[in-house]
């Protein structure tokens, strides 16, 4: 029998929870995030034992002590067996070589073509599975500017316990993203095109989290990036990805482009638990918080710029309290004064010696709209190989703060080029096509409702279609 690890908050005053309370919290009750008491470690001989497994059994070995007490292991290896049978490469997260002793890891196989399918098909069955045993179901309400709409609908569609609604502005994003998630036929998926702007959708959602009473009715949940299950879930390709390339008999650096600090300290948390990382490159576009925080030990909110890689134009990126939980030892009160800090004055200070200890793995480089687009044509140029302009981020980054040439380096690919196929162009002069099973795209016939920028009437429409009432 495995020890159950339990889960904190970052705060340190919300209740101790297992697995799949943790699952279906979301943020904890102190405003913190939650965080395993102690990162389960894997052995030389535990990570050597990875080899020749497929992704899926990869994960099910992995996964095993997070989930603990709350799905038994041959359950948790028949959801990863389903959840990646529907990608698009064998592999499910494939390296390719562009350069000596340097790779690109492709996380772009998925339904969505972006790196957060990885985590999301997943974290979708895990829901239904738990959801199933306590009898419960839940009422999934987000909004979305085109981007990671898509992937949370493909994670929840044909769930029995869950019901998804999305909302989008009407006549706003693109058609290929509006497409990806209006053309999904599922009975338990709701798009709703609003007629107002993406922060109209999005002050509507908050509005509906915070009427606690349908909160409790309906069961909201979100299925965002805080979600400790999905952190858990990216843990996998690291690993798989450097047992492939010698670990754990050597070290392997990543670079990682990077928004909300989920992918990323994914990437840490598998240092913790016994993968011989040897660096992790945060990269960034012009939103450069964590630049300059790594950098100055100031982390200073700045206005948000729109970029070519509009999924990392962040500034507040919340995973980043979950690394400062352990930069400060664990003291949920010092997280809770930085983050009051930042509430109250938009910055907070990291000091000297706890910015020393996180430059020991990681170092942060931020990267132009112009480097970015000389990246995807130098790519081009030399392996013939379209990237993504989020994938040229890290790749630009990661070369510019590549450690000894001897260690092998690998730039997590988090979006296919077809997915920013205006971008791509602009850079190589090609415009890359959709993946096959998505080739009819444009033809499928389209499911969603257009209702007015009203909270009465999308609060009503909700309520009469959920199940968990
Ligand atoms: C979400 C996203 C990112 C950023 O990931 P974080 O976990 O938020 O750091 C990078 N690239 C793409 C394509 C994304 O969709």
């Amino acid at each position: 029998m495995k020890n159950r690890l339990s889960y904190i908050s970052t705060r340190g005053l919300a209740p101790v929870l297992g697995f799949d309370d943790v699952l279906l919290a979301g943020l904890a009750r102190d405003g913190g995030l939650y965080v395993p008491d102690v990162y389960p470690a894997m052995a030389k001989s535990d990570i050597a034992a990875l080899r020749g497994l497929s992704y899926a059994d990869a994960a099910a070995r992995i996964l095993a002590p997070f989930v603990a007490g709350g799905l038994g292991e041959s359950e948790l290896a028949e959801l990863t067996r389903d959840a990646y049978a529907g990608f698009d490469h064998p592999a499910v997260a494939p390296l390719s070589q562009i350069d000596a002793n340097e790779w690109i890891l492709e996380l772009y196989h998925g339904p969505t073509l972006a790196f957060k399918d990885l985590a999301l098909q997943l974290v979708g069955r895990m829901f239904d599975a738990v959801l199933k045993k306590r009898g419960e179901r839940i009422t999934v309400v987000g909004a979305t500017s085109g981007d990671t709409g898509s992937a949370a609908i493909e994670a929840c569609r044909d769930r029995d316990n869950v019901d998804i609604f999305m909302l989008h502005p009407a006549g706003r994003v693109s058609e290929v993203q509006r497409r990806q998630m209006t053309t999904v036929q599922a009975s338990n998926v709701y798009n709703i095109a609003v007629d107002g702007t993406f922060d109209d959708c999005q002050s509507m959602v908050k509005a509906l989290f915070s009427d606690h009473e349908l909160r409790d009715r309906l069961n909201l949940s979100a299925v965002n990036s805080i979600n400790w299950a999905r952190v858990a879930a990216q843990t996998v390709y690291y690993l798989t990805a450097a047992v492939s390339l010698g670990a754990p008999d050597r070290k392997i650096a990543f670079s990682v482009p990077t928004g909300n600090f989920g992918d990323v300290y994914a990437g840490y948390v598998a240092s913790k638990m016994g993968l011989p990382v040897e660096r992790l490159v945060i990269a960034t576009n012009m939103n450069d918080i964590l630049v300059r925080c790594l950098k100055t030990g100031s982390y200073a909110v700045t206005a948000v710029v729109p970029t070519i890689s509009p999924s990392m134009d962040i500034q507040v990126s919340s995973n980043f309290e979950r690394l400062l939980f352990d930069l400060y030892d664990r003291n949920g009160k010092s997280v809770a004064g930085l983050m009051g800090d930042l509430s109250a004055k938009g910055a907070f200070e990291v000091d000297r010696g706890h910015l020393a200890e996180a430059s020991a793995l990681f170092r942060a480089a931020e990267v132009s709209e112009d480097k970015t687009l000389a990246t995807m044509a130098e790519i081009h140029r030399s392996t013939g190989l379209l990237i993504d302009p989020h994938t040229a981020v890290g790749i630009a980054a990661g070369r510019r703060e590549r450690p000894d040439a001897a260690v092998p380096m690998v730039h997590l690919s988090t979006a296919h080029p077809a997915k920013f196929p205006d971008a791509v162009e602009r850079a190589t002069g090609v415009r890359p096509a959709l993946p096959a099973h998505l080739k009819d795209l444009l033809e499928r016939p389209e499911r969603y409702d257009r209702l007015d920028n009203d909270l009465a009437t999308v609060k009503q429409y909700i309520e009469s279609k959920s199940r968990a009432a």
